[in-house]
Order: structure tokens, then sequence, then C-alpha cells
């Protein structure tokens, strides 16, 4: 009976199309109506935000319809594999807002289990063991079109083939020098058919939770499914790469399942593709080793690590994530998507305060020495119930250099000579006269301030057209501040073939400001993960490496689109 849910209903429903396949499942009671997906890291590298997208696929899933999602860390290859990596691989998926409980595997653990399958398969004729080199495995393949040829080594007994790979795996014989394949068809249709490598000998590098117990390490091709069948899982979502993949996935889960009741199931999704990004961790470890960011946590990568650091939010990461959906066609996404969820999330959340950047003196002539005021900021005019906070003004402040020019253009609604602004909050100030020195750059500004124009007080209704955010100079607090762009200058860099991609790096993706000036209230709520909103400049967060007697504030974004603007130019 056909329980197959219409369009109609999965859209009711809100589902995708993976969703979609798994409710079917449920509903045919497949697997005993169980439902356990997992997550399968390869811990060669920090998780980036495409892992976030299966992270979310993968966790998702099994939340919406009371299943679990497994933690297996897929190490298999221990050349490239660190346990600095598996914490931050935990690290992140927490921080994200999603947990695995008990639920921890490894590949590794199947090692035994693994190993056994291959014996089996040896003894009933169905591998072997090949002695020629990688290049004359790969010259014999064929092409899609043209079958490929028999390996000389194919027709070895299976009493020949066990010795040879017991004796792999003893470490009698160097790496590379052998590797054990299964014996498919070498005409197949399906490349992945044609006698796929199984096992590899790896002597060099110990394995970071086996250590040398083991000489030989399965290809990923003969350990996914049997893991996720060891475990239990029972849909396994990966991503579209693998779809020619997943007749080999079934070919080697059957040999564990034997068409019993239950056996995984793979489904495949568009991988998250961004622009002006890589998300290949070869190519974000290589920036990392060079020293070309200065951490895999570095604010400008896309990992997840980077983008904490930088001060985006879990909600903003997936509130995107659910932006760009599921599909089963690859696409190009515009990182100005990304940035958008995080603004709009900022927005909500952020304390607003102000920093002057770039700071210019200014003397308030007729404001008596010595006094002090406090003025009362709004902490978050998107929620009324965060309060407000008091802000000092005296008769020296400082406000953005930018907002003064000697000789404005028509529409410059800021500060010039003779000129009258509101100070956010506070008074509205006219300027009298501009200092400069010797070089004829300015120094200063003279201005007079209208002490009937207090914000908020009755008589203060006065208005003008610029308002500029301003900090008391007495009180500011000394801070370093990090401007951060895209970290590549071209579009697309995965896709560029003329240039090594270093070579598109953006040469501006990272500005140092020092001597940034912040009020009080900043410096006193300076505590590692706030959420700041210097006002009309953008919004800011404490790096990792700032302290009390150094504040360092990392740019997560500005208040507005600037590559959106200068695109249409
Ligand atoms: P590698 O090239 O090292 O295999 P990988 O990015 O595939 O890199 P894995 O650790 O194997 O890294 O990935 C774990 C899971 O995350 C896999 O299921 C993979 O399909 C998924 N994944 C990786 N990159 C993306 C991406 N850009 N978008 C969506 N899912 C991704
Ligand atoms: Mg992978």
């Amino acid at each position: 009976m056909s329980e197959i849910i219409s369009n109609d209903e999965s859209a009711e429903r809100g589902l995708n199309f993976v969703e979609q396949l798994v409710y079917n499942d449920l509903r045919e009671g497949k697997n005993g109506g169980r439902l356990n997906t997992r997550f399968p890291p390869e811990p060669n590298g920090y998780l980036h935000i495409g892992h976030a997208k299966a992270i979310c696929m993968d966790f998702g899933v099994a939340e919406k319809f009371g299943g679990t999602c497994n933690l297996r860390f897929d190490d298999t290859n221990p050349v490239k594999e660190d346990t600095e990596y598996v914490d931050a691989i935990r690290d992140d998926i927490h921080w994200l807002g999603f947990d695995w409980g008990d639920r921890e595997y490894y590949a590794s653990d199947y090692f035994p289990q693994l190993f056994d399958l291959a014996v089996r398969m040896i003894k009933e004729g169905k591998a072997y063991v090949d002695d020629q080199t990688s290049e004359q495995i790969a010259a014999q393949k064929g092409t899609p079109t043209q079958p490929g040829q028999n390996s000389p080594y194919r027709d070895r007994t299976p009493e020949e083939n066990l010795d040879l790979f017991m004796r792999m795996n003893a470490g009698e014989f160097p790496d590379g020098a052998r590797v054990l394949r299964a014996k498919i068809d070498m005409a197949s249709d399906n490349m992945h058919f044609r006698d796929p490598i199984m096992y590899r000998i790896i002597t060099k590098y110990p394995h970071h939770r086996t250590g040398t117990t083991w000489k030989v390490y399965p290809m990923y091709d003969f350990a996914h499914g049997q893991s996720d069948f060891f475990e239990g899982v029972t849909h396994s979502i990966c991503t579209l790469e693998f779809v020619p993949h997943r007749p080999l996935y079934d070919y080697f889960a059957q040999e564990l399942a034997k068409g019993g009741d239950y056996c995984p199931r793979q489904i495949e999704f568009n991988r998250l593709n961004l622009t002006y990004t890589v998300m290949s961790k070869r190519k974000l470890l290589q920036l990392v080793q060079e020293g070309l960011v200065s951490g895999w946590d570095d604010p400008r990568m896309p990992t997840i690590s980077g983008m904490r650091r930088r001060g985006y939010t879990p909600e903003s990461i997936r509130r995107f994530i659910d932006t760009i959906g599921y599909t089963k066609y690859e696409a190009l996404n515009s990182v100005s998507l990304l940035e958008h969820a995080v603004r709009n999330d900022l927005n909500a959340r952020a304390t607003r305060a102000m920093a002057v950047l770039n700071p210019l003196k200014i003397t308030i002539v007729n404001y008596p020495e010595g006094q002090v005021e406090e003025v009362e900021m709004e902490n978050n005019p998107e929620n009324p119930a965060e309060g407000t906070h008091k802000m000092p003004f005296s008769r020296e402040i400082f406000i953005e250099r930018d907002d003064f020019m000697e000789n404005p253009p028509k529409k410059f609604f800021r500060l010039a000579p003779g000129g009258e602004v509101r100070l956010k909050g506070a008074y509205i100030i006219k300027c009298e006269e501009v200092i400069k020195d010797a070089e004829g750059n300015i120094v200063e500004l003279r201005c007079s301030y209208d002490p009937d124009t207090r914000s908020g007080l009755p008589g203060s209704m006065r208005k003008v057209k610029g308002t500029l955010h301003w900090v008391s100079a007495a009180h500011a607090v000394d801070a370093e501040v990090r401007l951060y762009d895209r970290l590549f200058a071209v579009e697309n860099p995965a896709a560029e073939t003329e240039k090594d991609f270093r070579e598109l790096l953006n040469p501006d993706s990272l500005k140092v400001l020092t001597g940034v000036k912040v009020e009080p209230f900043i410096a006193e709520n300076a505590k590692q993960g706030a959420k700041f909103q210097f006002q009309r400049i953008g919004y800011f967060t404490p790096d990792l490496d700032s302290t009390p007697d150094h504040l360092i504030f990392n740019r997560t974004i500005g208040l507005k689109d600037s590559w959106e603007k200068e695109q249409k130019k």
C-alpha cells in the first residue's frame, strides 16, 4: 500500500525533500520505524559553514521526527587526522546548538569488524590483493565510455590473498606496495565498481586512537556504509558528490545486511558553496599553515570557529541555512545572504553604544570646565526591556573625523564651519572655529553648544538635520578595532583556473585601527561574546585576545551592505 505523501502535504508540513523521504520511510515502517542519522566529519580540519549545513540537516531531521543523530568521526586516514580537530569539532557542533548525547563514535572503533569483513570477502573470492602501483591501477581504470582492464593479480587464489593481506597488516610491506581491492566488474558503467580499493597500507603515521595496531586502513567507500550499518544508522545523509558512490555504498552494506530487515540508506543534497569563499579543507589548511590567516579561527575564515570569533551568532547561521534550503542541484549562494542574516540577528540583540574609530577632538567653549553630565542612552530600541545606560558628557569630546568637512558638498548634513549638528542623546553644537597644525591638518574644532537642546528635556524640540555619535574625551577608553572584509577579492575563487587561489586573496581583508575611543560602558561590558552595535558604524564583539588592559574589538559586520552598493555602480 502506498503511503507516499503528496507534494501538497509535504509543503503543508514544511518538509524539504530529504525530510519527505525520511517521513515516508517512517510511515512505511522501514527499519522497525527507527530513525537514526549521523554527522560524519573527518577530523582533518575545523568545521566550516558548509559543514553547518550538513549538521543542521543531520541533527535537524532527527529532532523533527523524534530520532537520534550520532556524531561519528570518520577517522580512517591517520596521515591527516588529529585530536585537536576532534575537540574543535565537538565545540563547534555544541555551539551551533546540537547535541549527540552519548552517541559519539569513531570509524576506527570498527576497524576489527571491517577487517573481518574484508577477510570474509577474500575467502569468498570477492576481494584480492593487487601489487600494482596506484598509477598502474589508475591507468587500467578506463573511462566512463571505455571499460577498464583487469589487473594481472585479479585471479590470485583466496589463500594467497589472505596470506598477503595478513602480511600487509603485519607491516611486512612498505606504504603503497599493495592494496586490497574488491573484485566486482572492470567494465561496469559505474567507475566506482571497477574493483575499488578497500584497504591501503599506512605504516608511517600512528593513528590518533589506535596507535600502531593497524598497518592497513580502510578506504572511505569500504568504511562509511559499514560504519552506518554497525551503528544502526537508518538514513545516511550526505552531499551530491556521493551520488555515484551510492551503488557501492549499497553493495558493501548488503554484504552485512544480507537482505535483512534493516539496511542504511544514503540520501544526497546539494553542498553549500559561498561567493568570495573557499570551502575546501585542503585550501583552508594551506591558508593556516602558510600564515596567510592567523589560524583556523581567524575571523575571516569560513570556519564555525572563525565566525564565532568574529561575532556571528549560531542563530544567524542556522537562519541562513534555513533560508537557502536543501535541493538536488549545485548552487553558489551569495555571502551577502549570510551577512544579511547576521545583521538581522544582531540588530535584535546587540547593545547600542558609542565608539569613535577615527577621533577628532572638539572643545565646547561655552560648556563649564570640569562639569560632567550624564545622558541616558537606550540599550536597544528594538527591545525597550533592555533599558538604558548612562554616558558622560563633558567639555571635551571626540567625534568621527569623517563627520566634519571644511568645504562640504551640498547635501553634507554633518558638521561644517558655522554649521550645527546634534550630538546623539545630548546637545546641539555649532562649529565656531577650525584649529590646524603647522602642516594644515585639522587637529581640533572649537564649538559652542545650545544648553536648551538637551535630548529628552522640555525645550529640546529644535531640530537639525545631522546627528553624530561621540564620546567624552576624559572618560573614553582606548581600544583596538579590527575591520574585516571578504577574504577573497573574486566572486568564485574555486572556479578560477588561471591563478592559484592564494593570489586571489583580498589584500584589504583586515585593517587594524588603534587609538579608537569607546565609551566607558563598552569597556565595562566587554566580556567574551558581548555583542555591541557601535552607533552609526556596525556590529562589534570583543576579540578572543582582548583583555581589560588592551581592548580589542572585531567588526562582525557593517550596518549596511557596502558591497551590494559597490556592485551596482
Ligand atoms: P574532505 O575533502 O576532507 O572530505 P569534507 O568537507 O567532505 O572534506 P568531511 O569531514 O568529510 O569533510 O565532511 C563531513 C560531512 O559534511 C560530510 O557528510 C559532507 O558531505 C558534509 N559537507 C562537507 N562540506 C559541505 C558543504 N560545503 N556543504 C554541505 N555539506 C558539506
Ligand atoms: Mg569528505
